[in-house]
């Protein structure tokens, strides 16, 4: 989402501004971060040391922080690391162009929670264009797990109208888009108005924009177990334009654990969902979130956890060690916390298996004709890289042209992407 947010930022000032390669060379230098974990939210001091030291030759450059660490320290921040000049939370982007006009003469903080305001300004117009777009949804989020800041740091749940949503679809597609990934931190809580004023959910709302002609795919990040309505796991069975691919974060394999972090569902509900699943579209490729070492997690909870993964067999996964988020229920846990050599043991051993897994998943695909969508240059010189329907990474080599879409067979695979040629 803060990808996104970063290219609405740009879009909203692209008529006084323009994007610059290097930091020394700009009048704004916006730093759009993450609070979710304790890592992502310190990456930011080390990084504002550079920025100290351009400040000191650019007397006249500003420096804003926008994104969720702004939101979480904001006022804490400014006192911290006087060099910055503004925060921004992220309910507050439509006040980014002023807030960049008063920085002549003060600093600024816009830290409330106007996410109505906010989704009235964005333009369903947009400039910047990709074949594969992220397109906000919905945003914030009322579960509070209790590991979570989300709920602080971007608010109550609150999802976009549907006719924006098709509207900014429609335009991005006209531009070139042929692959939307629809975003929210709770994306298929999504219950946006329809043209009638009527609350329509997820699978009505892909629905809506997958008969925009030429938009050939669909998918949507990140859901919630207790969300995943039928209607929804049905459109997997039906629709040609859903990827076959899901990101459902489960956390634990431990019913007890994921009662303590308040998630509201047990092992074999998360199961139970995956089966209906795999029935309506048995090439779907799963996807998770795990936490290791939450407060209490005994090594029987953490065996759970590995059970349930190897239960279900993920195409990919993400896996975290366990960090105490400031306002959150688990920080105030300090009872049983877990060492942090413990919690690296436990997260080697886990993704250990889901690299293995991955892995397998991959080969299956060894030989396989598959249509990937052509995302741009990849790394290595002459190569490119696309995106399968399962959401694979793969890089090829192309002397032409390259199209949106390239048939191509793969002939090497590894955990993180696969080699092919152009067919
Ligand atoms: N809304 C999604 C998750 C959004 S946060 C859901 O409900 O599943 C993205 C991921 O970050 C989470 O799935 C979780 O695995 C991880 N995460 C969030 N808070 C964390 C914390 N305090 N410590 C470690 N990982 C965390
Ligand atoms: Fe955070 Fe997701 Fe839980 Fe919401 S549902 S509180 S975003 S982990």
């Amino acid at each position: 989402m803060n990808s996104y947010d970063s290219d609405r930022l740009l879009e909203s000032i692209k008529d006084t501004h323009e994007q610059v390669v290097s930091p020394e060379m700009a009048d704004v230098i916006v730093f759009n971060t993450c609070h979710i974990r304790e890592k992502a939210a310190e990456k930011i001091y080390s990084e504002l040391g550079k920025i100290k030291k351009i400040k000191k030759i650019n007397l006249d450059t500003k420096l804003i922080i926008t994104g969720c660490v702004a939101q979480a320290e904001g006022r804490a921040m400014i006192k911290r690391q006087p060099i910055i000049d503004a925060v921004i939370g992220p309910q507050m982007y439509h006040k980014f162009k002023n807030v960049i006009d008063q920085l002549k003469h003060k600093k600024v903080m816009e830290l409330d929670f106007q996410s109505n305001e906010k989704f009235k300004a964005l333009q369903n117009k947009r400039s910047i264009f990709n074949r594969s777009a992220f397109v906000t949804i919905q945003e914030g989020c009322d579960k509070f797990c209790s590991f979570c800041v989300v709920p602080f740091t971007r608010g109550a749940e609150s999802s976009r109208k549907v006719n924006d949503i098709y509207n900014e679809v429609e335009y991005l597609v006209e531009n070139g888009c042929k692959e939307v990934v629809l975003l929210g931190q709770n994306v298929n809580a999504y219950h946006g108005l329809n043209y009638k004023n009527e609350e329509v959910n997820l699978a009505r709302l892909i629905s809506t924009i997958e008969k925009i002609e030429d938009l050939k795919r669909i998918t949507y990040t990140t859901s919630h177990p207790n969300d995943m309505h039928e209607e929804l796991i049905q459109l997997h069975g039906s629709s040609d334009k859903l990827n076959p691919y899901l990101h459902l974060p489960v956390q634990s394999g431990s019913d007890k654990i994921l009662k303590l972090m308040n998630r509201k569902y047990n092992k074999k509900l998360y199961l139970q969902i995956i089966d209906k699943l795999r029935k309506k579209c048995p090439d779907i490729a799963l996807s998770s979130d795990f936490i290791v070492g939450y407060p209490e997690e005994t090594k029987k909870d953490f065996q759970e956890t590995i059970k349930l993964i190897k239960e279900v067999e993920f195409a990919q996964a993400y896996s975290f060690k366990y960090s105490s988020r400031l306002g959150t229920k688990s920080s105030r846990n300090n009872s049983n916390n877990i060492c942090d050599q413990e919690k690296n043991e436990r997260l080697q051993k886990l993704q250990e298996i889901l690299n293995h897994q991955q892995k397998s998943y991959n080969n299956k695909f060894l030989l396989k004709n598959l249509k990937v969508l052509v995302k741009g240059k990849a790394k290595k010189k002459n190569q490119y890289r696309g995106i399968t329907k399962w959401m694979q990474v793969v890089n090829f080599e192309i002397s032409r042209e390259v199209n949106s879409f390239e048939n191509i067979k793969i002939i090497k695979s590894s955990n993180n992407s696969l080699l092919g040629e152009v067919q």
